[in-house]
């Protein structure tokens, strides 16, 4: 990853009205870049902690050295994400965590109440830098598509007529691609946030024991930003072709908690694998880059989701993880298992 490791960020969400019914005891601690969590089944236990780039707090005043707003995880993660797009590189930023612990939130976040997550800022400062930057040397496009992997299915969330199954193809030279997946041109911000809508509308939830709306897919909002360098003297142009994969992860929560049964349980085998792989994928990127070894067997071709992210994730790439965790004791198990995921990324 060219000396680069995954940059990762951990984010606690406030409790929910559930949590908050049963009392729940906050599990996490904070505490610089250090996060802990203390195993409400025997507190005696050593609380565990882990280091990260950076670990926000949800549920304090603002004045917390930990408090992390939108605007401050943007700033944070996605203004670099998008200096290097700007640079070349592709990047990818997504979020992992159980069903309801901010996944969504975090990328795309709610609009109406100015709270826009990650994917909305990104978007919007994109075509800022575009319209600062563009005179008679710099051109620029964008084109953008939103596609679901169910089940190891693709499916187009810009054009939900195409209901089934799309192809995923290996380019010799441009790598995996989605066979007939839209791809559209957009000139602005509103007409990226219009396609967006449209999108996440189009987007398959179904109920578990969980919770009733959790995500079983893994959405992936993919920009390709062209920059086209014109000189005048020589008459000779130039392009830079970035692509930047916005992902927010399916829930990681292992069917066997959710009491899932029949088709629950093989979506969840199926999001297990790619949760898995992609896990496996990012270590392995992360040892190649500790060790500055130039090849070893990365395992992309095991999931749907790492194939088609496989530009994405090594090479000329920069990542980033937000981990999606819920303060409550209730949650421990998948919190830990969360904060383990996140370390391994490392
Ligand atoms: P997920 O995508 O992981 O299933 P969501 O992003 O939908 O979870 O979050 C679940 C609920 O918690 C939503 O109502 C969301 O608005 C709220 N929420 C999540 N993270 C935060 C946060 N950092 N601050 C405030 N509310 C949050």
């Amino acid at each position: 990853m060219s000396g680069a490791s995954v940059k990762v960020a951990v984010r606690v969400r406030p409790f929910n009205s559930r949590e908050t019914s049963k009392e729940s005891k906050c599990i996490i601690q904070m505490q610089g870049s250090s996060t802990s969590i203390i195993n409400p089944k025997n507190p005696k236990e050593a609380p565990k902690s882990f280091s990260f780039d950076y670990s926000y707090w949800s549920h304090t005043s603002p004045e917390d050295p930990c408090f992390a707003s939108q605007n401050r995880v943007y700033n944070d993660i996605g203004k670099e994400m998008l200096l290097h797009a700007f640079e070349g590189y592709n990047v990818c930023i997504f979020a992992y965590g159980q069903t309801g612990a901010g996944k969504s939130y975090t990328m795309m976040g709610k609009q109406e109440e100015s709270q826009a997550g990650i994917i909305p800022q990104l978007c919007e400062e994109l075509f800022e830098k575009i319209s600062d930057n563009c005179n008679e040397e710099m051109s620029y496009s964008v084109e953008v598509s939103y596609m679901e992997i169910y089940c190891e299915r693709v499916r187009d969330l810009l054009n939900p007529k195409n209901k089934g199954n799309l192809r995923v193809r290996e380019h010799p030279l441009l790598g995996p691609y989605v066979e007939d997946l839209s791809k559209l041109a957009v000139t602005s911000y509103t007409d990226i946030a219009d396609l967006m809508d449209a999108g996440n509308k189009a987007r398959t939830v179904a109920a578990t024991n969980m919770n009733e709306t959790s995500s079983r897919s893994h959405a992936v909002f993919t920009i390709v930003f062209t920059q086209k360098k014109h000189d005048s003297e020589t008459n000779l142009s130039t392009e830079k072709v970035s692509k930047i994969s916005l992902v927010d992860l399916a829930g990681s929560e292992r069917a066997d908690s959710t009491g899932a049964k029949g088709t629950r349980l093989k979506e969840g085998a199926n999001i297990n694998k790619s949760l898995t792989t992609l896990g496996k994928v990012i270590s392995a990127l992360a040892e190649v880059s500790k060790k500055k070894k130039k090849t070893d067997f990365i395992p992309y071709r095991d999931s749907v989701l790492t194939w088609l992210l496989r530009e994405n994730l090594g090479g000329n790439s920069r990542t980033a993880m937000v981990a999606a965790l819920s303060p409550a004791d209730i949650n421990y198990d998948e919190t830990l298992s969360t904060l383990r995921y996140a370390d391994r990324a490392k």
